[in-house]
Parts: structure tokens; C-alpha cells; sequence
């Protein structure tokens, strides 16, 4: 399996649940700095080239990718009057663009094989929208209606295509807000707490058996998206 991002919070948790698992693991990231047991490519998702290499080293390496979980993504928050182009659509390079890139690549192998599980890491926040994240809601609603249109485009070829969505997570990403924003989060959370980078990978790994489950968008969420 390859899963993008990896090299820390929610990625490094999805890695780390398929090495327990004994599966052969290659992760991604700018910097590096995979799990102990996995496969760790240097590798910027923005750039197509630096995508087919590293996707090649770790066909190489393992045999074909089974399972892709797309989940690098950046957040560059603003409200809408001081957002620039830039801001709008770096965020949508990051975590639209590059999952088509790399989902695109999966499929080939996929084909091959008949077999394959596509996961892209969402977030409630593209179903319910936020404040300051209309570049990164625009980014993640996109990834359901990519998730879905690949689920028509494989299925019958024993692919499937699903998200996951998480709501507020412990990670670098949620490290950056104020006490007081993470209380008002929490406040808005039935289970009133952010979740552990633990329980989003465990939704991924029950995806990654899961054969009769496609087009699904699993939202890990502490029931802040009631379902969503
Ligand atoms: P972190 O910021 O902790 O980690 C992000 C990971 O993505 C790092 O491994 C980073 O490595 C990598 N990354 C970022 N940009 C690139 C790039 N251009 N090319 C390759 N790798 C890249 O994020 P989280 O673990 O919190 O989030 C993971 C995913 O889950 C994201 O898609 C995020 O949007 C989503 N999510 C997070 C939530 C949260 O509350 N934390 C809630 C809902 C969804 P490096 O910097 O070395 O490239």
C-alpha cells in the first residue's frame, strides 16, 4: 500500500495500522521520514514527475499498490476578501489536484490486477462548510465527487473508491489553533473531543477490507457531521 503524507498525524497513524498489519507500506512526504517498518520516498505531490517516480520506487520495491490512501493535504485559512488566488489555489494543487494525479496512477496498476482500493482523506469540512476554509472546504467537497465518479468508472473491475472524513483531529494541523478555537470546536463535538490520528486510521483499514463498499464517504467525526 502507499499512502501519501505519511511521515507524520493522520498519515503516519494509516501507515503505521498496516505495518501492524504485515503489509508492505510505502509513504510520502516533502520532507521524509516514514514509520519504522515502511518504505519512505521523498516526493512533492504537486509535481507530476517527483509523483511517477516515487510511485515506480515503490512498485519496484513491493510489487503492485493495492491500496492508495490519498491524504496529504495543506491548509492556507483566510476569509474570502483576503484570500488570494494563490492561497485558493495552492490548496487545491495539494489536495485535489495531486489526488487526482495520484489516484489516476493507482488505477493503471489497479486495472491491471482487477483489484484495488482508492481512499482519499477528506474532511467535514467540505460537507459542512467553515469560516476562513473556502479554498480547503472547496478542495475536500471536490474529492467526493472524484471518489464517487471513479467508484461508476472501476467498480467492475473490483476497484473501489471511497473518502473518509474526519472532523477535528490531534495533529500539526490542529496544533496552530487558539484554546479558544479549539473550544469552540469541541463544544460544537457530541463526543467533545478532537479524535486521535489512531481511530481515523482504523476507518481507513476497515475501507482497505471492506470489498462491497464503494462511492462511501465515512465520516469519523465525533458526530459533528451527524452522519454527513
Ligand atoms: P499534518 O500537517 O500533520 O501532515 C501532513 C502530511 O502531508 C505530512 O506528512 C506532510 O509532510 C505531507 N504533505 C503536505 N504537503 C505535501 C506535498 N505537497 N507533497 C507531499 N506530502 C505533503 O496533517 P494531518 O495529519 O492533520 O492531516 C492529514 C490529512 O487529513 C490532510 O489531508 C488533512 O486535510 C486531513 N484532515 C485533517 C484533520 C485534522 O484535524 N488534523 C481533519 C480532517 C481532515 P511534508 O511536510 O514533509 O511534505
Amino acid at each position: 500500500m502507499l499512502v501519501t503524507g505519511g511521515s507524520r498525524g493522520i498519515g503516519r497513524a494509516i501507515a503505521e495500522a498496516f505495518v501492524a498489519n504485515g503489509d508492505k507500506v510505502a509513504v510520502t512526504s516533502r520532507k521524509g521520514g516514514a514509520p519504522e517498518g515502511a518504505l519512505d520516498l521523498v516526493c512533492d505531490i504537486t509535481d507530476p514527475a517527483a509523483v511517477e517516480e516515487a510511485y515506480a520506487a515503490a512498485e519496484a520495491a513491493h510489487g503492485p499498490v493495492e491500496v492508495l490512501v490519498a491524504n496529504a493535504g495543506i491548509t492556507k485559512d483566510t476569509l474570502v476578501l483576503r484570500m488570494s488566488e494563490d492561497d485558493f489555489t495552492s490548496v487545491i494543487d495539494t489536495n485535489l489536484t495531486a489526488s487526482f494525479r495520484l489516484a489516476k496512477r493507482a488505477s493503471k496498476g489497479m486495472l491491471r490486477l482487477r483489484r484495488g482500493r482508492i481512499i482519499f482523506i477528506s474532511s467535514v469540512v467540505g460537507l459542512m462548510g467553515n469560516p476562513g476554509q473556502v479554498n480547503y472546504a472547496a478542495s475536500k467537497a471536490g474529492l467526493v465527487g472524484m471518489a464517487r465518479s471513479l467508484a461508476r468508472e472501476l467498480g467492475s473491475r473490483g476497484i473501489t473508491a471511497n473518502v473518509v472524513a474526519p472532523g477535528f483531529v490531534e495533529t500539526e494541523m490542529t496544533a496552530v489553533l487558539t484554546d479558544e478555537q479549539q473550544k469552540a470546536i469541541t463544544d460544537r463535538v457530541p463526543l467533545a473531543r478532537y479524535a486521535t490520528p489512531d481511530e481515523v486510521a482504523s476507518a481507513v483499514t476497515w475501507l482497505a477490507d471492506a470489498g462491497y463498499v464503494t462511492g462511501a464517504v465515512i465520516p469519523v467525526d465525533g458526530g459533528l457531521g451527524m452522519g454527513h
